[in-house]
């Protein structure tokens, strides 16, 4: 990575430091945008950068701006086109997450969602570990509540959103904790703050569908689809507080997690307290998967560089 960084913002290529919005901005003084993450992972052996299931998150936030009424003119196709220039351009050889952001940057007055078009910037910027993959992560029941879909629409990825998940972050670190788990409204299992989660119980894994507040997320659809390749069930149903501290194993995953074992939930350790043997499996595998080393799942990994 050389030189400047570039973004895309309103509709071409520029330096990161010429992507700026007015303290007068909507979405800064409201909230009112949508983003997504996505990774793109460095491949030593082929010299290569594949970026993760572009495609899904595209599509995904074409549907967040259907639910929170944000107008971008732009294809799935263009969307991934561009993020693949942007990311020629930064010429990054690590691996590097991609935000794409739509907001809606009118400067009047009132939280109000128009039909004028929205904002998009795209930038990338270097990422390795977000949690501890290897160690594992501790974690509480936030006494924060996940914000409901007829709130905040948490199937989206709504920057408002993020609020929430910003508090109980907050309150488990200041707690002594790593992450935070939420509840839904009727005191399920619903999400951590930017992950979801998986339990092991009699070997099987099982995560809440999105039904419990929770982000439609693209890791935890990867596992459901790479799992049954080393022998595992999944069961997608709800999960009540307590089956986590019972649970053989638990593990958090997304974007930026990636697969995260679980080691604690309010102190009490989660199977014998270290990362566990089915967790530890779906992460190998899935590490293999995100770096085109696995040819049945290769086409979800689009290369930048010309081959
Ligand atoms: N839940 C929330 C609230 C998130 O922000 C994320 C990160 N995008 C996830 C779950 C994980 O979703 P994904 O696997 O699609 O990144």
């Amino acid at each position: 990575m050389a030189g400047e960084q570039v973004a895309f913002f309103k509709g071409g290529f520029r330096p990161l430091s010429d992507a700026t919005v007015s303290v007068r901005s909507k979405a800064l003084n409201y909230g009112l945008g949508c983003f997504e993450g996505i990774r793109a992972y460095w491949s030593k052996p082929e010299n290569q950068l594949y970026i993760f299931r572009a495609e899904d998150h595209y599509e995904r936030l074409l549907l967040s701006t259907k639910i929170v009424h944000l107008k971008l003119n732009m294809t799935v196709e263009q969307l991934v086109a561009a993020t693949v220039e942007l990311c020629r351009r930064n010429a990054p050889r690590e691996d590097t997450y991609i935000r794409p952001l739509v907001f809606n940057n009118s400067e009047l007055m009132s939280p109000q969602l128009t039909d004028e078009p929205a904002e998009l910037a795209i930038y990338t910027l270097p990422l390795r570990d977000y949690l501890d993959v290897t160690k594992g992560v501790t974690a509480c029941i936030s006494s924060w509540r996940r914000v409901s879909d007829n709130m905040i629409p948490a199937r989206a990825k709504p920057t408002a959103a993020y609020m929430n998940s910003a508090l109980a972050r907050l309150e488990a670190k200041e707690n002594g904790y790593d992450e935070a788990i939420f509840l839904t409204n009727d005191g399920y299992v619903s999400e951590g703050s930017a992950e979801h989660i998986f339990i092991v119980r009699e070997g099987k894994l099982i995560t809440p569908s999105s039904q419990e507040d929770n982000l439609d997320g693209i890791t935890r659809r990867t596992l459901c689809q790479i799992a049954p390749e080393l022998g595992f069930e999944v069961v997608v149903r709800r999960i009540s507080r307590t089956e986590l501290y019972v649970a053989d194993e638990a593990f958090l995953c997304g974007t930026g997690a990636e697969v995260c074992p679980l080691v604690s939930v309010d102190r009490r350790p989660v199977g014998d307290g270290k990362p566990g043997p089915i967790t530890m499996a779906l992460q190998k595998l899935f590490w293999r998967v995100v770096r085109a080393e696995v040819p049945k799942f290769a086409d979800w990994c689009k290369p930048v560089y010309p081959k």
